[in-house]
């Protein structure tokens, strides 16, 4: 296994990169496995700086002529070394999406609770809570919670408040595709 730059730098570059090659997309799983890519080769004097590095998998680091992994004679030590940084990689990715995903919950309560709170309500409808979801993928949270706070602010009842914050939403999106608003 050809690894010159240290586990430490590795999984910062994979963090960086949000466990993604960069060239293909792929992220860890039991066939892909990850590596670090020198934009800059090293045989042309490019270094070990994590500006000159980036997430590759194996496929795109190595071009496609590239042997599979598990055709590759490896001795006991090497198979060792690589099960363990495969695992590690997938456990480390998973940590990411976990945190993905909690972040967009933190980011779908926060504009929820604005239009709960201004109602005096305690919960919301699911179909509201997946159109908040909606929104926050196409817009920014910022663009989502100023829609709610707006909406909030003008309507005096649920569901007109609920139909106008629907409406600056999309107009942003429309806005934001280049189409007539
Ligand atoms: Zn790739």
């Amino acid at each position: 296994m050809r690894q010159t730059v240290g586990k430490k730098l590795r999984f910062d570059v994979f963090k960086r990169d949000q466990f993604q090659c960069v060239y293909c997309g792929a992220t860890p799983s039991e066939s892909v496995l990850l590596e670090v890519d020198h934009v800059h080769p090293v045989a042309a004097g490019g270094t070990n700086d994590i500006d000159n590095l980036v997430t590759a998998c194996f496929a795109c680091n190595r071009g496609k002529g590239a042997e599979p992994l598990t055709t590759v004679p490896q001795s006991l030590e090497e198979k060792a070394a690589l099960v363990q940084e495969r695992e590690a990689q997938i456990r480390a990715y998973y940590e990411v999406l976990e945190q993905r995903r909690a972040r967009k919950d933190e980011e779908l309560w926060a504009v929820a609770d604005i239009f709960m709170e201004r109602f005096n309500e305690d919960s919301i409808l699911r179909s509201r809570l997946s159109s908040i979801r909606m929104f926050l993928e196409r817009l920014s949270f910022y663009d989502v919670l100023e829609a709610m706070e707006i909406a909030a602010d003008k309507k005096h009842s649920p569901n007109p408040c609920f139909t106008y914050f629907c409406g600056i939403c999309w107009r942003k999106i429309k806005r934001a595709n280049g189409e007539e608003v």
